[in-house]
């Protein structure tokens, strides 16, 4: 069975939604079985001198999920639970993501499995350089872009650059996304996704009649997503309540400033004993009265058990797959939670490696106001044009979002032929 070697439940979701959203569009089997397999799933072993002297060996993998309409586009994750299924299953949505944003990629996704928050430096360093020089001949500028995501940053992203470039004997900034500026990275690129999700929910707000002006929020992650979210919800004077990360979740009634935050981060590794707040349950936190809830950490959160209690109006998926297709059923019968689905939601970080890509591709730069503005010129769009089709369709923001995504690839990959 094809299944069982991705079996994983965020590979059994990501599938579960896309025969849903196959059964919607009425899509011809050939065209169906197609969209939903990956192209190529490429695992690599890494030999690594780890500080003390040892060698170890980790799993790197890469998955291409299709071709179709241009090179595949998707993060690096570094995590200790990464598998094989849940790189496939973070692929198949960046496919719907590209689609849905009108973005001429294909969806990608690796993962490395290894914790780098007990790693040095130096360890990061070799593992990331020896995954960039294995999995160097399966990447490239036309075939597999890669950029940051969860445990990975623009460091990374300079090392596979900088081993990619020597390996090719020349500087292709274009190979990589999320770099730092110094490399050609692009204005804007690092706070974008976060910035994405804080332009949408005041899109969302405005929708449903709530100022902006002291709208509350909770942010579940204070990572590169959740703290630039935090960060915009606040400049729009959004008050951000609740904020959670590894370490533990904090709660102020009055707002908690972000920036102070990020520096408490720096200085000790969590947002925990921050003083400016007090300590919460984590899964408390989840269900505290909001305008606006953020998961902006990992998979699986929102489930079946919590959201019947979820106690905000929208619901903004920073995270990739946060909420369960059993919570997304029961979201659907309450009808009073706003829903701003993953692939349209955390969108503005694909968008603006995107807009690196092509500053890089044409050896130009364009300043941050520039960046942010087509950003939200994106957002917006994809915005209005989910709410008319879920209008018009009269389907869940879930369904439609991934139906627009979903419609396009198989458009494609019926006009193509068969190879693709
Ligand atoms: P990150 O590694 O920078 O941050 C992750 C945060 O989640 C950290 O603050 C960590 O402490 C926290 N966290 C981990 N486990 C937690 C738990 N059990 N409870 C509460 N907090 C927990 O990662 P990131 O880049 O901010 O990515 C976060 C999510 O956004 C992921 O789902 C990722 O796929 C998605 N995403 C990221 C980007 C991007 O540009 N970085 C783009 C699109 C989507």
């Amino acid at each position: 069975m094809k299944q069982d070697l991705l079996n994983d439940p965020v590979f059994g979701m990501a599938a579960e939604q896309f025969d849903r959203v196959a059964d919607f569009l009425k899509l011809e089997e050939q065209v169906r079985e197609r969209c939903k397999w990956p192209k190529r799933l490429i695992t690599v072993s890494l030999p690594v001198t780890m500080d003390d002297g040892r060698t170890e060996v980790f799993f790197g993998h890469r998955v291409q999920h299709h071709l179709s309409r241009g090179p595949v586009k998707g993060g690096l994750r570094f995590h200790p639970k990464v598998n094989l299924g849940e790189v496939a299953a973070l692929a198949m949505w960046m496919n719907w993501k590209c689609a849905l944003m009108g973005l001429p990629y294909g969806g990608g996704k690796g993962g490395i499995m290894c914790d780098p928050r007990t790693m040095s430096a130096g360890e990061q360093e070799r593992l990331t350089r020896r995954f960039a020089q294995e999995i160097g001949q399966f990447i490239g500028p036309e075939v597999d872009v890669m950029a940051p995501d969860v445990g990975t940053n623009a460091q990374h992203m300079a090392w596979i650059l900088d081993t990619y470039s020597t390996r090719e004997g020349r500087f292709v900034p274009e190979v990589i996304t999320g770099k730092p500026v110094e490399l050609q990275g692009s204005e804007g690129r690092t706070q974008a996704t976060g910035h994405g999700v804080a332009f949408l929910a005041t899109r969302a707000l405005n929708k449903l009649n709530i100022p902006v002006q002291g709208a509350s929020a909770v942010i579940q992650g204070f990572g590169n997503v959740g703290s630039y979210a935090a960060s915009t919800m606040a400049f729009y004077g959004m008050k951000v309540r609740g904020i959670s990360d590894i370490t533990g979740a904090i709660w102020n009634s009055s707002g908690i400033d972000p920036a102070a935050l990020r520096k408490h981060v720096a200085e000790t590794g969590g947002v925990a004993r921050f003083p400016e707040a007090e300590a919460i349950n984590a899964e408390e936190l989840l269900l505290q009265e909001c305008d606006v809830l953020v998961p902006a950490a990992l998979e699986r959160v929102i489930t079946a058990e919590n959201a019947p209690d979820l106690k905000c109006r929208i619901l903004a998926e920073a995270a990739n797959g946060p909420t369960t297709p059993e919570a997304d059923a029961i979201i659907e019968e309450r009808g009073d939670i706003f829903l701003l689905p993953d692939v349209l939601c955390n969108a503005g970080g694909v968008t603006v490696s995107y807009f690196e890509w092509v500053q890089n591709l044409q050896r130009f730069s364009w300043t941050k106001k520039e960046v942010l503005s087509k950003l939200e010129t994106k957002l917006n769009e994809a915005f209005e044009r989910l709410l008319s089709f879920t209008s018009e369709k009269s389907c869940s923001h879930r369904l439609g979002a991934l139906a627009l995504g979903v419609e396009t690839v198989a458009r494609v990959k019926k006009t193509r032929g068969l190879f693709p």
